[in-house]
């Protein structure tokens, strides 16, 4: 049952690939201060002020690369070195989350999709394959049917993250424009940040498709 490991090789290279890619842009770019002088902070309040979602608030979170946009505390939490830092990398990032916020607002169905979503993933993606592997050792099925489903669920919400975030920084670069947060030349600069945390969400999607079939394969070559 182990002989599927392979599939899971190109994958991993490309996760841990993604990983270093989106560390070493975002250090990069977090040295260049920008030409407005916004912390990550003053982008996101006035992001979110502008579209009157004046309740929101923004916390300055602990950890590397832990930005994030919480739902359900209508908060966006942005890690030390993007809350007061005003580097182009922190203004990307911080106008990154502040655009998840506003899918929250506009009902963004992906967004919908993924919330929906995660409950059942989160389960999916850590016990799924345990289950199909129990499964397998005592013969039962079923077992190895509701993991595989169980994972599914999982592959799915990898799958809806991918427009959730492409979408998110597609807002953030209209509004880092339209706000005059970043100059033109800096503009690029934000995007490869986001473009490389972009594909660290490929990775995982790819990684999770490859777990999915690795499962599939396994379950069938028993019968
Ligand atoms: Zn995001």
């Amino acid at each position: 049952m182990f002989y599927y490991y392979w599939l899971m090789i190109p994958a991993l290279l490309l996760s841990m690939w993604a990983q270093a890619r989106v560390s070493g842009t975002f250090s990069k770019y977090s040295k260049i201060r920008s030409k407005s002088g916004y912390t990550g902070a003053m982008t996101a309040r006035e992001i979110l002020d502008e579209n009157d979602l004046h309740d929101i608030d923004i916390i300055a979170a602990k950890g590397k690369l832990t930005d994030n946009y919480n739902p359900k505390k209508r908060v966006v939490n942005l890690s030390e070195p993007v809350h007061s830092s005003s580097s182009v990398a922190a203004s990307g990032v911080a106008a990154h989350e502040t655009g998840h916020a506003l899918q929250d607002r506009d009902d963004y169905g992906p967004l919908k999709v993924r919330s929906f979503l995660v409950p059942i993933a989160n389960i999916g993606s850590m016990a799924g394959p345990y289950i199909v592997i129990f499964g397998l050792i005592f013969g039962m099925g079923i077992f190895i049917e509701i993991g595989i489903v169980l994972f599914t669920a999982a592959v799915l919400f990898y799958l809806v993250t991918l427009p959730v975030e492409l979408n998110a920084s597609k807002r953030a670069m209209e509004l880092l424009e339209t706000k005059r947060i970043l100059e033109r030349d800096e503009l690029g600069a934000a995007k490869k940040v986001l473009n490389a945390a972009a594909f660290t969400y490929i990775a995982a999607a790819l990684s999770a498709v490859m777990t999915l079939l690795r499962l599939v394969l396994i379950s069938r070559n028993r019968r």
